[in-house]
């Protein structure tokens, strides 16, 4: 078997002789992105460079690439990255999110338990459907997320029927969702989480919970996850979160974290975070492996907005940009084996690529409770390619 980085080297030497035409001195690409700032965490570059893309692959990132293309996107003054891994949206709600999706720079996305073993067909038909990469987490609960509460009756959370609507969609599932919040779950939080656990068991996949404001505390809640497991809203505001009443991060969560438990934001809109819980969190060290959403359709008009929207405020406490594009890209890529080869721009690998500014300036972010708070700098998407194709821009 070959390790990641032979394959990548054999397909690199592939892509160039394919990019190279017989008899032909230059080179010919199907998209050349020219001059762009290239920020990408897989390697630690950043630097003014080149991408040549040719056959739906990188073909090369490098300074001044000479050589025909198709295509040419003058990059100058804009930032350039792997496409944006969004881990915990609800894009497959409609058919309309993914190409929205899309023109913010998220290039796969990941519908976080929208549905249960009753809907879960019609998220599949939209992720087979979008014109990036999709893919979904069966909500444990047979209805997906539910008003008044999906598993308040225990007995939604099926395991045979969920099981059956990972069979059906092998190849959309990556994971199982739990949201464990009081006024989902009510005191069925350990249960619902046990019963998600047993669903993933033997398809060795992940299971999401969502937490803040739970029934039972995160010492009890910890010890059902397994290593690579997802902690989605990792900043909700008390009861029952990350912080104990003094604020000091849990031993638990720290432990969590080292054995291998991924902690994810999840932006969203309501109790989801407060700019209290992230200040707190992150002065002890506790920041995101990655940053997520909760995005759908609709979020534009709420405090999500977007992705680089959401990424631009850890800018503003003090994360680098390069940390930031992590979380939305390499880090994101290793939470889902279907995503292993995403998430970078190393030669050989699927062309997907966000283009973005970064704008200094005067920027209100907003919290889940009306909070506030003005960073002097914001990611804003401007254009998007995947597979090696430009893809129509926002409006
Ligand atoms: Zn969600």
């Amino acid at each position: 078997m070959m390790n990641r980085r032979q394959f990548l080297a054999t397909s690199t030497a592939a892509t160039a002789m394919f990019a190279r035409a017989p008899g032909a001195l230059a080179a010919t690409y199907g998209l050349l992105i020219k001059g762009g700032r290239v920020i990408d965490p897989s390697v630690g570059l950043d630097a003014i460079r080149d991408v040549a893309i040719a056959g739906g692959k990188i073909a090369a990132v490098e300074a001044n690439i000479a050589g025909e293309a198709a295509d040419t996107i003058d990059a100058s003054g804009r930032i350039v990255t792997p496409g944006l891994i969004d881990i915990h949206t609800h894009a497959g709600r409609s058919k309309e999110g993914p190409p929205l999706a899309l023109q913010d720079g998220v290039t796969c996305w990941v519908d976080a338990g929208s549905a249960g073993a009753d809907n879960i067909d019609q998220i599949a038909a939209v992720a087979r459907g979008a014109p990036q990469l999709g893919r979904a987490l069966v909500n444990i609960a047979r209805t997906g997320t539910a008003p008044g509460g999906e598993l308040m009756d225990i007995e939604r959370a099926n395991v045979d029927l969920a099981r059956g609507a990972v069979l059906r969609h092998r190849d959309i599932v990556v994971g199982i969702k739990a949201r464990l919040s009081n006024n989902v779950a009510g005191t069925n939080d350990l249960e619902a989480l046990r019963r998600a656990q047993e669903v993933a068991a033997p398809f060795n996949l992940p299971v999401m919970i969502h937490i803040g404001q739970s029934y039972s505390p995160m010492r009890s809640i910890l010890p059902l996850l397994k290593r690579g497991d997802i902690v989605t809203h990792m900043y909700a505001p008390a009861p029952n979160a990350i912080l104990d009443d003094q604020g000091r991060l849990f031993p638990d969560v720290a432990a969590a974290r080292r054995r291998g438990v991924m902690f994810d934001f999840g932006n969203g809109v309501n109790n989801h975070f407060n700019w209290e819980a992230v200040e707190k969190a992150t002065k002890q060290g506790f920041w995101p492996d990655t940053i997520s959403t909760d995005w759908n359709a609709q979020s534009r008009t709420t405090g999500v907005v977007d992705l680089p929207n959401v990424l631009s405020k850890f800018l503003m406490f003090g994360m680098s940009l390069m940390q930031v594009i992590a979380c939305a890209t390499i880090n994101a890529a290793r939470v889902f084996p279907s995503f292993e080869d995403r998430g970078t721009l190393n030669v050989g690998a699927p062309a997907d690529v966000a283009i973005m500014e970064l704008r200094d300036g005067s920027f209100d972010f907003l919290d889940n409770y009306k909070g506030t708070r003005t960073g002097r700098q914001r990611l804003f998407p401007i254009a998007t390619v995947f597979a090696g194709k430009r893809t129509p821009p926002r409006a």
